[in-house]
């Protein structure tokens, strides 16, 4: 799994060295909406804690900080009116589906019809 980087944008972002549009924060979780947008609406949900990675996030952290994600993802999507049309909710793990920022965090995606979940088909 590695070690985490400290410096990693997210990471900055937490320690407030590197600016975000915030649009929630509580005690485990912050977040912001996605510096590209891939929809009308793409935030990013994020722990506060210092996990690389889903594998490393359902490995380590407390139930207390799983939960604080899951329901601020929820709550989220909920206040900005993406419960009844949908949304998408994904995070990118490891080097085969391209994770690019080694701080944990999850794709909050919608605004739209967002279409097949992946474009090429299963063994491409
Ligand atoms: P990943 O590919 O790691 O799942 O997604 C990383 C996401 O972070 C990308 O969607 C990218 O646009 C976003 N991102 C990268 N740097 C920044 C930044 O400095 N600020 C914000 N708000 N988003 C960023």
């Amino acid at each position: 799994m590695g070690t985490y980087d400290p410096n990693n944008i997210f990471a900055r972002i937490l320690r407030g060295e590197l600016p975000c549009r915030k649009l929630f924060e509580d005690d485990h979780v912050l977040a912001f909406h996605d510096i590209h947008p891939q929809a009308p609406v793409h935030v990013l949900v994020i722990p506060k804690g210092a996990y690389i990675s889903l594998d490393d996030f359902g490995a380590r952290a407390s139930d207390i900080e799983i939960a604080a994600l899951f329901r601020a993802v929820a709550a989220i999507a909920r206040d900005l009116g993406l419960d009844a049309p949908g949304y998408r909710f994904m995070a990118n793990t490891g080097a085969d589906a391209h994770q690019e920022v080694p701080h944990f965090h999850v794709h909050l995606l919608g605004g739209r019809k967002l279409g097949p979940m992946l474009s090429r088909k299963a063994g491409e």
